[in-house]
């Protein structure tokens, strides 16, 4: 049976695309973070939709599950298989042509496989902007941006991954094309498909191409680090560049003490903005579509009325591209710096951002009741919401031994994220990794309307098996 599929696909592909030799196959077996890794039957590399149709069809008729994988950056094991080697990898990295862009309407039409860079690259040399932005851009793909629903850096702004798609095309479960690229901003004709796609995870269809939006390219942007006494003190900014910068305020990015003493350590090349040490920072970034003289204007007075209010302790405003991208290098290092020191406990989650201050408190304090010493790393998208709460262990413990407290770890922080009302999964997704969280914290009602979803679009099952469900 399994031979039999594996020569359908050569024939589909050609032999050099479908990959089966096990040290070949190992890279797209491993999870991003190299905790974990799966076994498939093959990967197998399509062209186009109609190889990726055709491969989808072969497996739908064998019943062979199929692991849709992107750049496999997602950091919840979702685009690697199980370990049982009954899948098989269906790796888009060759789908990967920019379609077309229409300026007038301000869309483009790309492959599944487009690497997010060469996305926002294109749309620069168009004198546009494709906002979606996060550290893993040179190696996500767009394929892989839709179905984890993406946030990053832009989301305050521009919204998430799902803001940013006016149309898809699908391979669905049964080998058919779905032909939904249509740029329309307003289409009200029954249910809203694409929906279903975006942020599943690859457990309902292939994707294969997508129209995205396009803005104006700002022709200023400004960065500014902003010392501050307190997350309190951090949403209250937020409050006052809102009112004042309105859509003006494209970023805003909370990091604490801990982290950027993390990334002074393991990067000490990296600049250190402040003499002092400061409880919490705010990493600021407006755009202007007028000028620079502007940007720098409204940055810098309602910089100037938070320190008079009280709102802010100290700031620093970038004033080259040099010192930006530096300062943007202190919040990107963070998870390399973290790496560097050994594993955490890593929680990605969401909540209304008034409720944020509270949360860190209340989580600190019961952390430190069951895990004296140990260290929340707390930084994220605060503009969002979006907090990635990991927790190190206590100084000169063992990072290995402090992760068999993982699950005590996430009770705690999870059963907090529910009591505010919050989500455990902000943007990373549900994968392998968080599947019996989500089964946990999920009603049984929306539990069972996802089921049904699933088994009405994939009633083999054999899309990404074991994700979210
Ligand atoms: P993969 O990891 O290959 O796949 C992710 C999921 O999508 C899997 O379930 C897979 O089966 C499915 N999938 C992939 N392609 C398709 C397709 N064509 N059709 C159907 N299903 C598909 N995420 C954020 O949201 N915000 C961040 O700020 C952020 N920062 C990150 C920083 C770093 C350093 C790293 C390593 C990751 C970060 N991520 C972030 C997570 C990750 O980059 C995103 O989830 C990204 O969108 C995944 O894209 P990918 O192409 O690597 O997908």
């Amino acid at each position: 049976m399994a031979e039999g599929l594996l020569a359908r696909c050569r024939t589909i592909v050609g032999d050099a695309h479908v990959i089966t030799d096990a040290a070949t196959m190992a890279p797209f077996m491993a999870d991003w973070r190299g905790r974990y890794s799966g076994r498939g039957l093959a990967v197998v590399l399509p062209l186009n939709t109609a190889q990726v149709a055709a491969i989808v069809a072969a497996c739908a008729a064998a019943h062979v599950p199929i692991v849709p994988q992107g750049g496999r950056t997602g950091l919840v094991m979702g685009s690697v298989p199980d370990t049982s080697g009954a899948a098989i990898v269906l790796s888009l990295r060759r789908v990967n042509r920019i379609r077309s862009i229409d300026s007038l309407n301000r869309t483009m039409t790309v492959e599944a496989g487009c690497i997010l860079a060469d996305v926002q690259a294109a749309a620069g040399e168009a004198g546009m902007l494709y906002p979606l932005s996060l550290a893993a851009e040179g190696s996500c793909t767009i394929g892989g941006n839709l179905s984890t629903n993406a946030g990053g850096t832009a989301v305050l702004r521009y919204g998430n991954t799902r803001e940013l798609c006016l149309g898809l095309e699908v391979v669905n479960a049964q080998g058919e094309v779905w032909d939904g690229l249509r740029g329309l901003r307003k289409d009200n004709t029954g249910y809203a498909l694409r929906e279903l796609f975006i942020g599943a995870e690859g457990t309902l269809g292939v994707i294969t191409a997508a129209v995205l939006k396009l803005y104006p390219a700002p022709r200023a942007a400004l960065t500014a680090l902003v010392a501050l006494d307190s997350p309190r003190q951090a949403v209250e900014l937020l409050g006052l560049l809102q009112a004042r910068c309105g859509a003006a305020l494209t970023g805003f990015e909370l990091m604490s003490a801990f982290c950027l003493e993390l990334v002074a350590a393991q990067f000490p090349d990296l600049p250190r903005p402040f003499e002092d040490c400061h409880p919490q920072y705010a990493l600021v970034e407006l755009s202007s579509n007028e000028s620079d003289a502007h940007a720098h204007g409204l940055l810098e007075s309602s910089i100037g009325e938070a320190l008079e209010a009280g709102v802010a302790l100290d700031a620093v405003v970038a004033t080259s591209n040099k010192q930006a991208l530096d300062l943007w290098r202190l919040r990107e290092h963070i998870p390399l710096a973290q790496a560097a020191a050994g594993k955490n406990i890593k929680h990605d989650i969401s909540l209304a951002v008034s409720r944020i201050p509270d949360f860190i408190a209340r989580a600190d304090a019961a952390l430190q009741q069951a895990f004296p010493g140990c260290q929340p790393v707390t930084f994220g998208h605060l503009g969002d919401g979006n907090l990635h709460y990991n927790v190190a262990p206590p100084a000169g413990e063992s990072h290995e031994a402090f992760l068999g407290h993982q699950a005590a770890v996430n009770r705690i922080v999870h059963d907090l994220v529910a009591d505010c009302g919050g989500s455990i999964s902000a943007e990373h997704g549900i994968g392998m990794l968080k599947r019996e969280e989500l089964a946990r914290y999920k009603s049984p009602v929306e539990l069972g309307m996802m089921r049904a979803i699933k088994a009405a679009l994939d009633p083999l099952g054999i899309m990404n098996p074991g994700k979210i469900l």
